[in-house]
């Protein structure tokens, strides 16, 4: 906590609990004061505590970064299957290990050639 916000808290609760004693004591108007001061003070602690999470917030990401910065660029995924290295990426074949939802889709076309390039390789195996 910062020295602001730990001051607002710190009143807030001190006011609160005062309003609190002379309620008990019927002393309403003191009462009120006390509570309204309180009010007054409660939205600066909860504004210095937003801006402290986000200082945390931002320093944390500015570290992060800075790993990875450090670290270089990540490597490249390996070859998912043979189509998708001959093709440069474009496309992907039948023993591909990525998920289907992740392939790029083939025309009809290229599917039927692919088909029978498998085909032709059965029959030679
Ligand atoms: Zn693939």
């Amino acid at each position: 906590m910062t020295r602001h916000e730990t001051a607002r808290a710190l009143g807030a609760t001190v006011l609160t609990t005062a309003g609190a004693v002379t309620a008990f004591h019927h002393l309403w108007w003191e009462t009120g004061v006390f509570w309204a001061l309180a009010l007054v003070l409660v939205p600066g602690a909860i504004r210095e505590r937003r801006a402290r999470h986000g200082r945390e917030r931002r320093a944390r990401i500015e570290a992060e970064r800075a790993e990875l910065a450090t670290r270089g660029p990540a490597p490249l995924p390996g070859p998912c299957c043979r189509i998708w290295k001959s093709s440069e990426g474009a496309a992907h074949g039948a023993d591909c290990t990525r998920p289907p939802a992740a392939r790029t889709i083939l025309r009809d076309a290229e599917q039927r050639v692919l088909d029978q390039l498998d085909d032709d390789t059965r029959d030679t195996a």
